[in-house]
């Protein structure tokens, strides 16, 4: 068997072994032997570039970034669905359907699946493009992004090689967000709010290799422009799962409107037990030249309904209100309740926002309050029943001072929000702060967890994020459930921190309204700490997206004499406040106009990633593997030897990324 041969066999093999495993659930070898095929490929192709494909099974880990997402005209245009929330809506919409076909129709029920609509073109059996819905007529390409969703097929065997587009819901599944979201929680990262929107914003990101790790399933519910004969919907979902698609098998046809309206009845019930999230239910005219006869109204087919569930909700009693204390202070209290069960959870929480909304309720203790489950995973009060409401009740007022530090709130005028104006000595505050401090996207201190800050806090180990460079292994080898290698890690995480660039640290330093972007922007605009303190408001304004809240927020920041001296302690243990390699430069520019690079290896200064992003920011073209076309191999340590061999063979230049770097500074 050729090389080329090989490759192909495996990528089938893995094809076949991934449909089995995501969209049948009936795997046939073990996660380790699939591993095995599955290095063996990369092995492949890694030392044969010539055979590379983007829809090869090895694509599905991602990596590429997509800097700003492509608009791309759909070849059908996306409808949105018509709403029904009853009996009386459906028997309307059949009466007008009657009005207009003649003889018997049926139709196709199925479950309204809740996450974000796409539209899969392929051509040649192959995985084209994938396009979110947008504004129906044309959306964004997130081909890259959905690549790594292991349940579109990136080869499918369709009765003919034309182009067709299919349908379908990105959906995270409820185990799948749970378990996303336990991730964050440990590693201190703000919890995503419900499996919908998760999916939806995780099609936007940036890093296709993030999206890899995201629990993304779609299911597919249409196929478009089909150049071979369907004639009814539920042909059309069997031909779809035919070819290797996901179609949840709850779709089931009905002879009249009496078995549609048992299907809603029953999943109306039973939609807790689903393993995702669904709103509600579609039907659709089950005969597809039924549906042509029908068309469209300017925005929804008039051969498919909705039928929308009704948000549930239950009666329950207030049984107090308690505060939280978040990281900047902010107060939020939260309505404890005696537990009930509400979609298929024991509800003993409810959120309550802020003051307003407890005035706006009238809420009285005892009180008997109608809870509803939203989108969201934390329920809320809609209601009271007052009628019901015993007549010594005390109603709720706000606390006035803090539940952790007893500091009288204050509330700035204009907002909702009460603070904790103590800062500096609230205990959840500066766990809040510490815990911003060490997760990942600012000072990324493995070994380190929301809970060990907690308790370091709470003996007095630490008070502030510099403190954490102070610790010694005596102090932390006796802290609950630590350890002697726990520590180890601890302490050794806490060292690595202090190669984390400038721009982390300024993130990580939590000044108010500085986000991740901002900090980037002023570590370029700014080159060290020193400039930034003594940059004027216009010089700050004079800088993009920063505006007259955040270059207040600055001044105020380094006004305050604790806050510097916290950063000439960190300076003195080594923390990076100077802007060095990436950071000097230019975000974007024309540097690398017409220039393809290849990046393999581990730098230094940068990550692999942002060593893409800074190729394409810089209108450069990153290519996965070595062709004569490539201009430059950008090599970092542990380069592969293949790669090397290759770039050698073919005479295109090596070059380290200092040289990198200079190519982008000299060049502007
Ligand atoms: P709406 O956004 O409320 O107008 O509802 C239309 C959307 O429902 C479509 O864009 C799809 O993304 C989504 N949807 C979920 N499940 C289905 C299904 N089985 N058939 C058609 N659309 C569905
Ligand atoms: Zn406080």
């Amino acid at each position: 068997m050729s090389v080329e041969e090989k490759i192909n066999s495996l990528r089938l093999e893995l094809e076949a072994h991934n449909h089995r495993y995501y969209v049948l659930d009936t795997p046939v070898i073990s996660d380790f032997e699939f591993d095995r095929l599955l290095r063996e490929l990369q092995d492949l192709e890694r030392d044969h570039p010539q055979f590379a494909d983007p829809n090869s099974p090895t694509q599905r880990v991602g990596g590429s970034i997509t800097k700003s997402f492509e608009t791309v005209v759909h070849d059908h245009r996306m409808y949105s669905l018509d709403n029904s929330y009853s009996k009386e809506d459906l028997l309307d919409w059949e009466a007008r359907i009657k009005k207009v076909v003649d003889g018997p129709v049926t139709y196709m029920c199925e479950l309204k699946y809740d996450g974000a609509s796409i539209s899969l073109t392929y051509e040649q059996g192959r995985l084209l493009r994938a396009v979110t819905r947008g504004d129906g007529l044309q959306g964004d390409e997130v081909t890259a992004n959905i690549r790594t969703i292991n349940t579109v097929p990136l080869k499918v065997n369709a009765p003919n090689s034309e182009r067709f587009d299919i349908r379908g819901e990105i959906i995270m599944t409820k185990s799948g967000f749970q378990q996303l979201n336990e991730q964050r929680a440990a590693l201190g990262e703000e919890l995503f709010k419900n499996p919908r929107n998760t999916a939806s914003g995780s099609l936007k990101l940036q890093d296709s290799a993030e999206v890899a790790k995201r629990p993304l399933t779609c299911f597919l519910y249409s196929i478009q422009g089909a150049k071979w004969p369907i004639d009814t919907q539920e042909s059309m979902l069997d031909q779809a799962r035919a070819m290797g698609f996901k179609v949840p098998a709850q779709a089931k046809a009905a002879a009249d409107m009496n078995q549609v309206m048992a299907f809603i009845d029953y999943w109306d019930q039973h939609r807790h037990e689903l393993p995702y999230e669904i709103d509600g239910v579609v039907i659709k005219v089950n005969d597809l030249n039924q549906q042509v006869e029908l068309g469209y109204t300017a925005k929804a087919p008039r051969w498919a309904m909705a039928y929308k569930f009704k948000a549930e909700e239950v009666q329950t009693e207030l049984l107090n209100v308690v505060y939280q204390v978040g990281r900047t202070g902010a107060i939020t209290p939260v309505a404890e309740l005696r537990p009930v069960e509400l979609a298929g959870t024991v509800v003993k929480r409810a959120s309550l926002h802020n003051a307003d909304q407890i005035e706006k309720l009238d809420l009285h203790f005892g009180d008997v309050v109608v809870v509803e489950k939203g989108g969201e995973i934390i329920p809320k009060i809609t209601a009271v029943r007052d009628h019901l409401r015993r007549e010594d009740a005390l109603p709720v007022g706000f606390i006035e001072s803090c539940p952790e530090c007893e500091s009288p709130l204050v509330r700035l005028s204009g907002e909702a929000q009460h603070y904790c104006p103590n800062e500096t000595e609230c205990a959840p505050q500066i766990i809040g702060r510490i815990s911003h401090y060490i997760s990942r996207k600012a000072m990324d201190i493995d070994g380190l967890g929301e809970e060990t800050v907690a308790l370091m806090v709470r003996q007095g180990l630490i008070n502030d994020f510099a403190d954490l460079y102070g610790l010694r292994m005596d102090q932390v080898v006796p802290l609950e459930r630590m350890g002697q290698k726990s520590a180890e890690n601890l302490i050794q995480g806490v060292k690595d921190s202090l190669k984390q660039p400038y721009h982390k640290v300024l993130f990580a330093l939590g000044v108010r309204h500085v986000g991740e972007t901002v900090a980037q922007k002023l570590a370029q605009a700014f080159p060290d700490i020193d400039t930034l303190k003594a940059a004027t408001q216009d010089e700050l304004l004079a800088v993009d997206d920063i505006g007259v809240k955040i270059a207040d927020s600055l001044m105020a920041y380094f006004s305050d004499s604790d806050n510097w001296h916290r950063i000439e302690r960190l300076r003195s243990y080594g923390c990076q406040f100077e802007a060095m390699g990436t950071e000097q430069i230019q975000l974007s520019s024309a540097a690398l106009d017409g220039l393809s690079f290849v990046v393999s290896g581990v730098f230094q200064k940068v990550s692999r990633a942002e060593l893409k992003n800074l190729i394409t920011e810089h209108s450069g073209k990153v290519v996965g593997s070595i062709s004569g076309k490539t201009s430059y191999v950008v090599a970092g340590d542990q380069m592969g030897p293949s790669k090397r061999q290759k770039a050698d063979q073919l005479g295109i230049p090596i070059i380290g990324e200092n040289d990198f770097f200079e190519m982008i500074n000299k060049a502007n």
